[in-house]
């Protein structure tokens, strides 16, 4: 089925907001096997709203409209998909319930115009929502199906997935199922050219790669008259993409690489440490953002100026001095260091140049990363080649998270 999507809101337009909603609802609805052919931003004005919601029903059969279901004035989405599709609105005591209890719940009485919020059109869908005072509703007619959600993100994806996915279901006659596979140290071209003899010709399950913030991603999907049959031509298709490339995958369960580190620190009983200069703690920060980094996480030390590595991690003097602050020698040091001190298992640590400036005989996203690990200790190198403070940072911290994760798996 084709479907679009229709954000109202002039804030959007202002460039306030981010559409948020659209993009995730489009990963959703394809995730499902819908196919989304539009995206539409309006503002708040009836008008424009019902002529882009008749050129969204002009090419696709489901429309899914967010924002402007709030209290006031100007939140017109349900009243003109309504007169769109020719539905009177009706008073859902619902709702009524809903909104008093939700007023009650927060010891104030409820304003008048939250009412509105209580009408719906006749025939609808209701979705109520738990999560805030605007229902959703999907309305249906000739074919063509209106799902009105609210705006704010928070009560979008709840009303999405508590009853909006389940009432899509109906429209797919066939199951999908899916699963993403998650690859470190190859490229886009390179992982598509190894899996060309499984990508060419196929039509299901279809494998589609995509390049994702200094990785890449594979997707396996498959819809069949099952959901038994389409899992297990997923599972196929992972056991051959597996035995080609499985050198370079480190999750099949769509996992963040963060949270297979703190896995496997995890599993194999080991304490960590680290030491971080141009990355500030990024590292740190992407390991203590998995619940249980506790049972992982010995110490992490942000040790900017020379002196800090210096005094802090016992790097000598002399070794700064000789090979330079962003050097192979002063990362070993600073991974050596930061073990000895915090008493870990291993240590990583990075030294380098984020830019986006750069002296003479400076390289644009130089670092290195040293580890220590029982009595060995080694260095990675990093050049991104980019002058974008902001993405070498990120790109150092999650060359640190793969390091560990090669060091360790
Ligand atoms: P509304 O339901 O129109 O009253 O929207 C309430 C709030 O939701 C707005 O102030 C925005 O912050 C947010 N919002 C509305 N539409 C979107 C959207 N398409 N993507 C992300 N946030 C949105
Ligand atoms: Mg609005």
């Amino acid at each position: 089925m084709k479907a679009s999507i229709l954000a109202v809101g002039t804030e959007l337009l202002f460039g306030q907001t981010v559409n948020t909603n659209a993009a995730f609802l489009s990963e959703n609805l394809n995730l499902m096997g819908f196919d989304v052919m539009y995206h539409f931003v309006v503002g708040d004005n009836p008008l424009r709203l019902k002529e882009k919601l008749a050129d969204a029903f002009a090419d696709t059969d489901l429309v899914i409209l967010t924002g402007g279901l709030g209290p006031t004035q100007d939140d017109l989405t349900k009243e003109m998909v309504a007169e769109y599709m020719g539905a009177e609105m009706y008073l859902d005591e619902n709702v009524v319930a809903d909104l008093k209890a939700f007023f009650e719940r927060r010891g104030g009485d409820m304003p008048e115009n939250n009412m509105k919020q209580a009408y719906l059109p006749a025939g609808c869908t209701p979705f109520y929502n738990a999560s805030g005072t605007a229902p959703g509703l999907a309305l249906k007619k000739d074919g063509k199906i209106a799902i009105c959600l609210p705006g704010p993100p928070r009560e979008m994806k709840w009303l999405f997935e508590n009853g909006v996915r389940e009432y899509l279901q109906q429209f797919m006659e066939k199951k999908m199922v899916y699963r993403v596979i998650r690859t470190i140290g190859i490229g886009e071209s390179d992982l598509e050219m190894q899996l060309m003899p499984l990508i060419e010709g196929q039509t299901d399950p279809t494998i589609a790669t995509y390049a994702k913030e200094g990785e890449c991603t594979l997707r396996i999907a498959s819809q069949r008259d099952s959901e038994a049959e389409a899992s297990a031509a997923v599972d196929d298709m992972t056991a051959r993409v597996k035995a080609i490339a499985g050198e370079y995958i480190y999750s099949y369960e769509n996992e963040d690489l963060n949270e297979v580190v703190v896995k496997l620190l995890k599993e194999k009983g080991l304490k960590i440490a680290s030491a971080e200069s141009c990355t500030g703690g990024l590292f740190a920060s992407a390991i203590t953002d998995v619940a249980g980094a506790s049972e992982v996480l010995s110490s992490s030390y942000v040790t900017y100026s020379v002196e800090s590595k210096i005094n802090e991690l016992g790097v000598p003097a002399e070794t700064i001095e000789r090979f330079g602050v962003v050097s192979k020698e002063t990362a070993e040091a600073m991974a050596v260091g930061a073990k000895r001190r915090a008493g870990a298992d291993i240590a990583i640590s990075i030294t380098g140049f984020a830019g986006p400036e750069f002296d003479p005989g400076q390289e644009a996203g130089e670092a290195y990363i040293g580890y220590a690990m029982g009595d060995i200790k080694g260095h990675f190198e990093v050049h991104t080649r980019r002058n974008i403070r902001e993405w070498n940072r990120r790109y150092f911290m999650l060359r640190m998270l793969r390091a560990v994760y090669l060091l360790i798996r």
